[in-house]
């Protein structure tokens, strides 16, 4: 890949030394976590190419798209409405990076106790090996955390294209409105970039095509219910991970087609786990890509996971948008109903995200909970001990796990990890 791609990763303004070498450790990584699974669905071909090719191929094709005058839409959020993104005839990819890089660049600018997450995004930009950043017409920061909103003042002097949309942080009317004022806005803001007006016709047309990827997930979702499970909870998230970037369409059809072969699986009752093998539900904050530590970690240990209560997964994915709205203001307002549903732990009270992680853990037939937390992230860090709570009351087993994107606590992860799925058995 990389002689193919050089020239354009140099035109990007990538340091193609350093990139070099994230895509080796990518490379290899991916290799030892994902391609020494067994039984994996054929199905996976197409996303072992889709990740063999992230800065390959699909910059290529975003920058061709770039030539024919679609722009690009860079976001670090599910709040960031992919819809109306899609009905400018813009492209929206996922900017949240999951890997430390050029940490000691990053903690010129960050204090060193902030989330893996936001840091990993400044690393990639400051490092100069995020094509997704460099090829983006506008960066999309949303003021969420107090991490992501204060440091988006940093990140602002470091593109020329950053846009910061405010959020609610509190379900009540005053939330709304304030969510629908500020999509009419960054609509406004995507008609002025794209020169596209966003009229019924095409608000609908984006409306069906976002939802038809999330129709898509949810059909692999309710294969997983199946025991033995018929497909690793790695290969599944690596799929929820690819939602973020892939040609929406081409991702739908793919999606589909593994859930033909997946359903297939279930009818002869096989899988890539033990039937009866203990089942885990995943809880907390988002993994994005190359983040598969926790995951690994557990189904190296002798369980599988069952689903993603997760921004890469099922909270960021598990509502539609209403499609039957005749004006411009009902599709808007629909889009404000799906996303203000969104139980990300930066509202004040959250109790919806109880209830749903505990009707998922009973939906998947999961036998316990793991709630990953990244340190630092104080929404989610302070959220766990409730959802414990919650869950341990419904006698549902839980274990609490607070990491990083680093490598040191692999032995100690996994020593707890297999101790709690010993308790599961
Ligand atoms: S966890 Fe919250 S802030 Fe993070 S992507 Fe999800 S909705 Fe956005
Ligand atoms: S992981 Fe937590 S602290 Fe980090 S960006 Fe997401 S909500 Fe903010």
């Amino acid at each position: 890949m990389t002689a193919t791609y050089e020239q354009m990763w140099k035109d990007l303004g990538l340091d193609l030394v350093a990139h070099d070498m994230l895509m080796q450790v990518l490379g290899q990584g991916y290799q030892d976590v994902f391609l020494t699974q067994e039984s994996r669905p054929q199905g996976m071909d197409y996303f072992n190419f889709v990740m063999s090719e992230v800065h390959g191929l699909r910059i290529k094709e975003l920058l061709d798209g770039k030539k024919e005058g679609k722009k690009v839409i860079g976001s670090f959020c599910v709040f960031v409405p992919e819809e109306i993104v899609r009905a400018s005839d813009a492209t929206l990819v996922g900017l949240c990076t999951g890997a430390d890089f050029a940490t000691e660049e990053v903690e010129k600018v960050l204090p060193r106790n902030t989330c893996s997450l936001i840091k990993s995004a400044f690393g990639f930009k400051l490092g100069k090996v995020c094509p997704y950043i460099e090829s983006a017409d506008m960066i999309v920061g949303e003021n969420t955390c107090d991490g992501k909103k204060k440091s988006y003042e940093v990140f602002g002097q470091l593109v020329p294209n950053l846009y910061v949309m405010d959020l609610p942080q509190m379900k009540s009317p005053e939330g709304k409105a304030l969510l629908k004022a500020e999509y009419y806005r960054f609509k406004d803001r995507v008609e002025q970039l794209t020169g596209n007006r966003i009229d019924v016709a095409r608000l609908k047309n984006g409306i069906e095509i976002v939802n038809n990827k999330r129709r898509a997930v949810h059909r692999l979702s309710q294969l997983r219910k199946a025991d033995p499970a018929p497909i690793s909870g790695l290969d599944a998230l690596l799929i929820n991970q690819v939602f973020f970037y892939d040609d929406p369409i081409r991702f739908t059809e793919s999606v589909n087609k593994i859930c033909d072969e997946i359903e297939e699986r279930t009818k002869t009752n096989s899988g890539v786990a033990a039937k009866g093998a203990p089942r885990i539900l995943l809880s907390g904050c988002p993994m994005a890509v190359p983040n598969w530590k926790l995951p690994w970690i557990v189904e190296t240990s002798g369980a599988v996971i069952v689903g993603e209560e997760s921004c890469v997964g099922e909270r960021g994915v598990r509502n539609l948008t209403a499609d039957t709205g005749s004006t411009l203001d009902e599709l808007m307002n629909a889009i404000v109903d799906r996303y203000f549903q969104v139980d990300c732990a930066i509202f004040t009270p959250n109790p919806d995200r109880l209830q749903h992680v505990k009707d998922m853990a009973t939906a998947y037939n999961a036998n316990g909970v793991i709630h990953y937390g990244l340190q630092f992230c104080q929404p989610y860090q302070m959220e766990a001990m409730p959802v414990e709570q919650a869950l341990e009351a419904a006698s549902i087993p839980t274990l609490r796990i607070d990491t990083d994107y680093s490598m040191e606590d692999v032995e100690q992860l996994k020593t707890r990890v297999e101790a709690f799925i010993e308790r599961l058995r």
